[in-house]
């Protein structure tokens, strides 16, 4: 390997550019020192201290303007002031001083930044000098004839500042040109004028009243900047009132309708993923009604701390969007993590105990969620909100306390529509919602496992429609049973017990009171008989069962297996699966059992995942 390649190996090309602008920095030092200073006068030192502590001093009263947080610095003024009216030699001494005392005050920087601070500075203050000088500028008192020198030897420090600092920067994090233009020219450009004139007025000042002259310049540069502090502190006041909702904390509408326009940008010129989740309270209606509206705004407020705190630390923009709305905007995050967190919000929120929360159908805080996806075919921002408002309201009908992705549900399930069947018994599984909202919701699901398991085993028209609506009904006697008991979380008395299982006994009844129905009636019959035997209310075996009621029981089990529940771990899709294996021969049919799983392990996850969006 050659001495050239080794070498480049180690030296970084930061690295390098700092060594050559710090060699710059020295033999400017040792060019412009003329040794002068061992003669210097006590009026001369008084003169160097009163400017160092004029750079010390402005250095701490910044100046931070609005819009950008930068704080600007006025130091450079005196510098300026110092090359008009001293020349080169005491501005570079000044600066070292200044660098000296700065590497005691900051020694937890290395040695290296302090000397690229001294030697950057030092070539701004040297070539300006210099250009003031080319261009006819004379030192001593501000001299109106000179004023295109002034501006030139201004714009020469700025640009030498700006250019030295600006490829620091892009050498070392390889950002690009144009971000450097707008770091460094635009948010500057005002400091750069204000620094000119003050350094004019500072020039007057110290040429013709000296340290009185800096005086009255600090203390109105003291006032400008506390005048400018308040005038920032009050314009980030303002600004975080009109960005944000009062009640909840979060950030309002309007803040959510310009940072989704900027997401959507990013996402596209960048190709990089953005969801969008519409969170909607489920039942707040009711809770305003029985509590009154404040205790409804408490726990608004409630939910957006809970939220807040969930997405600390993420680059996810939570927003009221109106009411008792929320939006998560979420950049680089896919359709499939989108949908992790926020159902991982959804159960802590379950699980987070709240005064009153007996009154809602789930017996805990929940929402219903719609997430959806940017694609490259949306351009409008309305568009990805109609999306997760689509998906939020199928969450909804769904039976509520679900996040629902849009478009990931099953193709087969959206063209089975039996139409007025399906709406006929739906009118009646909406006395659930009322009743026991998590019957309400296992029937949807066992539903949907039936449309698929109808497919899976290439049922007739006429087998898939019994099988699919048998599944939707299949529970319908449970209407009969007391609500204290179907909502009863402590173990059942015997009595209670057959009063529940009764329930297969009244469902067949409802069912026969419809002509439509009828055929229906073994699968609200049959469903808790077992392969075995040992099932009710007959105690029928093997065959006898008929085999699509065989088959809804192994659904059935499995989807309540499953279910969550509030305040209460949930068996995994796996401990499920398991689960099923070991009771296929006994309570399950062995061979629709084996079908069943192998169709669950190998759905494609969009499935899987709307299916457990729902438990
Ligand atoms: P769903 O589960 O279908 O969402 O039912 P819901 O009752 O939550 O929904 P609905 O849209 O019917 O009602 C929303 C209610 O939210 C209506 C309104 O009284 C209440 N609401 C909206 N904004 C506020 C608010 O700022 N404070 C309070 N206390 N209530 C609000
Ligand atoms: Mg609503
Ligand atoms: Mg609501």
């Amino acid at each position: 390997m050659s001495i050239i390649k080794k070498l480049q190996e180690r030296v970084s090309a930061t690295g390098l550019y700092v060594f050559l602008i710090c060699m710059a920095g020295l033999g400017i030092l040792l060019y412009t020192n003329h040794w002068s200073f061992m003669h210097y006068s006590p009026t001369e030192w008084v003169t160097i201290y009163s400017l160092l502590g004029a750079v010390l001093i402005l250095e701490h009263f910044t100046f931070q303007l609005p819009p950008a947080s930068n704080k600007q610095s006025m130091d450079s003024s005196v510098y300026l002031a110092c090359i008009f009216v001293h020349g080169t030699e005491i501005a570079i001494l000044i600066l070292l001083f200044n660098v000296l005392i700065a590497a005691i005050r900051y020694r937890e920087l290395s040695w290296w930044k302090h000397a690229a601070n001294f030697s950057i500075y030092a070539l701004s203050i040297f070539l300006s000098s210099a250009v003031f000088e080319l261009s006819g500028g004379t030192q001593g008192g501000l001299n109106d004839e000179h004023f295109t020198a002034y501006l030139l030897a201004l714009f020469c420090y700025f640009a030498v500042n700006t250019v030295t600092l600006g490829l620091y920067f892009y050498i070392a994090y390889k950002g690009s040109l144009n971000e450097l233009k707008k770091a460094f020219l635009a948010e500057s450009l005002l400091v750069y004028l204000c620094t000119l004139i003050l350094s004019l007025v500072l020039t007057t000042l110290i040429y013709h009243n000296g340290i009185l002259g800096l005086l009255l310049f600090l203390a109105l540069s003291m006032l400008l900047s506390h005048a400018f502090k308040q005038l920032f502190t009050m314009y980030r006041e303002i600004e975080e009132k009109a960005n944000m909702d009062r009640r909840t904390g979060l950030y309002n509408h309007s803040y959510f309708e310009n940072a989704l326009e900027t997401e959507l940008n990013i996402a596209k010129t960048q190709n990089t993923p953005l969801s969008l989740a519409l969170i909607d309270i489920d039942d707040f209606k009711k809770y305003n009604d029985h509590f009154g509206h404040l205790k409804g705004d408490q726990l608004l407020g409630f939910l957006g701390e809970i939220l807040k705190k969930e997405t600390s630390g993420t680059n996810i923009i939570v927003s009221r969007y109106g009411g008792e709305e929320f939006t998560l905007l979420m950049p680089d995050h896919t359709a499939e993590q989108a949908y992790e967190t926020v159902n991982a919000i959804r159960k802590r929120l379950n699980d987070s105990r709240y005064e009153g929360v007996e009154i809602f159908p789930h017996g805990c805080l929940s929402f219903s969620a719609g997430i959806a996806q940017s694609r490259i075919d949306i351009y409008d921002k309305s568009q990805l909100v109609d999306l997760a408002d689509k998906a939020l309201y199928y969450a909804k009908k769904q039976g509520k306390n679900i996040v629902h992705t849009h478009g990931s549900l099953n193709e087969l399930e959206r063209e089975v529509d039996l139409g007025q069947d399906i709406r006929d018994i739906e009118q009646q599984l909406n006395l659930f919602l009322y009743k026991d909202i998590n019957t309400f919701k296992h029937s949807k699901r066992v539903f949907r496992y039936a449309a698929d398991m109808s497919e899976v085993l290439q049922l007739g028209p006429e087998d898939k429609r019994r099988f699919i609506l048998g599944a939707l009904i299949h529970d319908i006697g449970k209407l009969e049973i007391p609500w204290n008991i179907l909502n009863k979380k402590e173990k059942l008395s015997c009595e209670e017990w057959t009063m529940v299982q009764a329930h297969v006994m009244w469902g067949k009844r409802i069912i026969e009171a419809n002509e439509r129905f009828v055929d229906l009636v073994p699968f609200v019959e049959l469903h808790h008989e077992r392969y075995d035997g040992g099932g009710y209310p007959f105690g029928f075996k093997g065959e006898q069962i008929p085999r699509l009621c065989r088959m809804l029981t192994i659904i059935d089990s499995f989807d309540a297996m499953t279910t969550e529940r509030p305040y209460q771990p949930t068996k995994t899709f796996d401990e499920a699966i398991e689960e099923l294996r070991a009771c296929s021969g006994s309570q399950f049919d062995p061979e629709l059992t084996a079908i069943f799983i192998h169709h669950v392990q190998h759905k494609q996850p969009a499935f899987m995942d709307s299916i457990e969006a729902d438990h």
